[in-house]
């Protein structure tokens, strides 16, 4: 593929974009919304034929990145320019769109995760190129047309089908000034250092092996049906989903039944089917990654609470590993239908079971003791923290990560300024 004419038919867009109003943007936004409502049928049976998630929850991914490019078209502008009081007759601060900006996105939430992405930085006046999990092509295409269908300007939005070894070519070009990676820690790690070398921004929004506390003080049996839905939604495969379940001893007897017996209830099926709730894995090699880790962990002496069974060369009944400190696994991301259970004795000891991971990225804490659910906002190392619920992200609230989970943030409006330069004007 010629990349250099893509990158420059998207420069070439980007002189006119930079000068269009945000609220003419913000128009065009409203439009993609309805495409996205109109075509989600259509759209979710792709993401169901590429990477074989439930349709229920294809479908669900559409409408939520349709609700939040909805909140988008109609957020307050917070690129006007701000006022600082000095003693110069002017100076302010400004938010100029940065350019071109590339998207490196991977195949969980085929639509979501670009779109998440994409929507704040084209508000803000940038444009994209998107490269695509090799296996998510075509959901690639169906967003570049979406814009298409909108009204957007042409080249405002470009999916190009490469290999993740054409990515630094891309970064090479001065005409491109950032990226945006969502997926491994090894894939973060090597486009991060591309961008570095070539002195330009990055964000990361990578994996998680969050923790779901329930203390006992708290509503454990909804806890025991919310715990497995955290899980196993979209089989396993997202990257904030509940991975470490953490129970507090005294309700270990009562917690796990209710909890096991849920978790059981999400069998694999035909992803095709609306009541379908655990579909098949994206690719049979993550299935085969999933499995050697199962291994890995019994090996190390994790017991098995619910034995993982493979099914097929992509599926699998879902399993439940006792796990305790010290075993490799927990430096891990388990990326499948694949929990951890451990057992803490009182709030510090379950903290620090917490936190003792390379991860951070959405933890949740179930209590209804006020001060204890503080004790653990103030000191879990993650980049959200939910209280009585399994994380999930909202467009209207900020999401990204801390330590190897990843930097820079996505969603809220704090997004619309993370690919802005900003510019200080000063003087008299
Ligand atoms: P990757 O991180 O490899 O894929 C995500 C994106 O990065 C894809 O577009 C991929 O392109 C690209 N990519 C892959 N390798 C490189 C590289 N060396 N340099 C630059 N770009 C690269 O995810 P996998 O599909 O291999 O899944 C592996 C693991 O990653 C999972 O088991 C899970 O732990 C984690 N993951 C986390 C996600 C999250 O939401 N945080 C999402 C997906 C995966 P291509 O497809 O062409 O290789």
């Amino acid at each position: 593929m010629d990349l250099s004419k893509h990158i420059n038919s998207a420069h070439q867009s980007f002189q006119d974009w930079r000068k269009t109003p945000f609220e003419e943007r913000q128009k065009l936004l409203l439009k993609l919304a309805d495409v996205l409502d109109k075509n989600k049928e259509a759209y979710a049976k792709i993401i169901t034929t590429e990477m074989h998630k439930p349709i229920s929850q294809s479908i669900a991914e559409i409408e939520k990145s349709a609700g939040m490019i909805w909140f988008y078209a109609n957020a307050e502008n917070v690129l006007k320019p701000t006022e600082i009081k000095t003693e110069f007759n002017v100076s302010e601060v400004h938010y100029d769109a940065m350019g071109i900006i590339l998207g490196v996105m991977p195949w969980n939430f085929p639509f979501w995760q670009v779109l998440r992405f994409a929507v704040p930085a084209i508000l803000a006046g940038n444009v994209i190129l998107l490269k695509h999990a090799s296996i998510c092509f075509g959901s690639g295409d169906e967003i570049e047309k979406a814009f298409a269908e909108a009204g957007f300007p042409k080249n405002i939005f470009q999916n190009l089908r490469i290999g993740h070894n054409e990515i630094q070519e891309i970064l090479e070009n001065p005409l491109v000034r950032g990226v945006s990676l969502t997926g491994s820690e090894k894939a973060g790690a090597t486009v991060a250092a591309l961008a570095g070398k070539n002195i330009k921004k990055s964000v990361l929004e990578l994996g998680g092996s969050d923790a779901f506390i329930v203390l006992e003080d708290s509503d454990y049996e909804k806890a025991a049906i919310d715990g497995p839905a955290g899980k196993l939604q979209n089989t396993g495969q997202v990257c904030n989903a509940a991975k470490r379940f953490i129970i507090h001893r005294d309700i270990e007897g009562k917690f796990l039944p209710k909890f096991i017996e849920e978790y059981n209830s999400y069998q694999p099926a035909d992803p095709f089917k609306k009541e379908t709730k655990l579909g098949k894995m994206a690719r049979p090699d993550l299935a085969d990654e999933l499995e050697s880790q199962y291994k890995k962990a019994l090996k190390n002496g994790a017991e098995v609470v619910l034995a993982l069974e493979r099914i097929s060369e992509n599926e699998f009944r879902p399993g439940i590993i006792r796990v305790q400190e010290g075993n490799p696994i927990l430096q891990e991301e388990l990326f499948g239908p694949l929990a951890i259970l451990m057992v803490g004795k009182n709030d510090d000891e379950i903290l620090k079971l917490a936190n003792d991971i390379p991860f951070g990225l959405g933890n949740a804490v179930w209590t209804k003791d006020k001060k204890r659910a503080q004790f653990f906002i103030e000191n879990l190392e993650s980049g959200t923290v939910s209280i009585n619920k399994s994380t999930s992200s909202d467009a209207r609230l900020p999401f990204g990560g801390a330590k190897s989970s990843g930097y820079g943030v996505e969603l809220s409006l704090l997004a619309i300024k993370e690919f802005t330069q900003i510019k200080t004007v000063v003087g008299n």
